[in-house]
């Protein structure tokens, strides 16, 4: 928590004197925590996956959240994300999806750490870790069904999860798998990988946990939910491709101040190789936020707007690392100081991850994830800042 002489200001008072910055709303996970559980129904575990650092929102502020909204275990990749999260004192089940190597086994049993196992060299050091804390290393084994992207093939996954079971200390709790074509407008392939889990399920009847679904798997295919779900852009508010769902609440905005409002003339160039040239009198505004900020570079020549007094203005000109321009003719009152909105809503007007996606040719998670560590973000409730990192 940041020192601040009113513990929580407003929005508007934390943000007054910043460049830039990023907004996530409390209140709104909480909403979507209800909304999800309500939508995947009772008897089946809600993962919250946390990853890169909760998809760029601020896993600092994101994971206390989830935890305190009642979500049932939570997920990463790394190891060392897994123990972030531990730092952070949560006491949730945690799990890491990802690559992990032996060397990583005794802190993993020491922070009770679910490790996903891949390998018998990194169960043994698991066993040797579990067997001198005097604790047990839980696992999980991924199924490989066909993505072809991290997993073991069925049948090695059934010896490895046998291999395991001999081994002391360890408990392998869990198997799982990940869908290729999740959020894809055809997702039959995954009736084939369910086939392929199923099989392997057959053959391991004893391992408790089975869990197979991210967002969008979780949405559209009730068979596939098993005991958990791995839920990481639904949490975050943002329907996946192709996938039905409940109303969910976008969490994050991105917001900007206008660092410099100036006329040019018909003809006049902006920006790196003035490869934009204003039509006619112009007003630019100067928006300090670039794409070391995650700011995708391509949104300033492929039609990317943000909104200034709830009003659609045009990215123009190439998008720099540290600053982008944008023709702020339409907005008279446009001025140094005033609020830019990248990403949520304004004057009644709204710019979701989706049409920023779409503008930059890629897809939503690849929006927000890589938003920068040089953005603040603010962590509200009932419009009062309760956490900035
Ligand atoms: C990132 C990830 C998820 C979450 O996916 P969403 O589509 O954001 O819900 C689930 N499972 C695995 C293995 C992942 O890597």
């Amino acid at each position: 928590m940041q020192p601040s002489s009113t513990p929580h200001p407003t929005l508007a008072e934390a943000t007054r004197a910043r460049n830039a910055w990023i907004e996530v709303d409390l209140d709104a996970i909480e909403a979507n925590v209800r909304a999800l559980r309500g939508w995947i129904g009772p008897g089946v575990e809600l993962i919250a996956v946390v990853k890169a650092n909760a998809y760029g929102h601020g896993v600092e502020g994101v994971a206390p959240a989830l935890e305190r909204a009642g979500v049932d275990r939570l997920a990463v990749v790394w190891m060392p994300e897994a123990l972030g999260l531990r730092a952070l004192g949560l006491t949730l089940p945690v799990l890491v999806l990802g690559h992990a190597f032996p060397e990583d086994a005794p802190a993993a049993v020491e922070a009770s750490i679910t490790m996903t196992c891949h390998s018998r060299e990194l169960g043994r050091a698991l066993s040797l870790a579990a067997v001198a804390a005097g604790k047990t290393a839980t696992v999980h084994v991924k199924v490989d069904t066909g993505l072809h992207r991290f997993g073991v093939a069925p049948d090695e996954a059934v010896a490895l999860a046998e291999f395991l079971r001999t081994l002391p200390g360890v408990e392998v709790e869990g198997l799982w798998t990940h869908m290729a074509n999740a959020d894809e407008a055809d997702d039959s392939f995954s009736s084939r990988q369910r086939a392929v889990f199923e099989a392997t399920v057959k053959r391991l009847p004893w391992v408790p946990y089975r869990h197979t679904a991210n967002s969008a798997t979780a949405l559209r295919r009730g068979e596939l939910r098993y005991e958990g779900v791995r839920s990481g852009l639904a949490l975050r508010g943002v329907l996946p491709p192709n996938s039905p769902g409940p109303d969910l609440q976008p969490i994050l905005a991105l917001k900007a101040r206008l660092a410099r409002v100036h006329a040019i003339e018909p003809g006049e160039g902006v920006s790196y190789g003035l490869a934009w040239k204003a039509g006619a009198a112009s007003r630019i505004g100067l928006v300090p936020v670039g794409y070391a900020d995650g700011w995708k570079r391509q949104l300033g020549t492929a039609g990317g707007r943000v909104l200034v007094a709830g009003v659609p203005c045009p990215m123009v000109g190439r998008a720099a690392m540290d600053q982008f321009m944008v023709d702020v003719t339409a907005v008279p009152t446009a001025a140094e100081g005033d609020e830019v909105v990248l990403i949520g809503d304004q004057g009644g007007e709204r710019i979701t991850a989706d049409e920023v996606a779409a503008h930059a040719g890629t897809i939503s998670w690849d929006v927000v994830a890589p938003l920068g560590a040089r953005l603040p973000r603010l962590f509200h409730r009932g419009g009062l800042v309760e956490l900035v990192i």
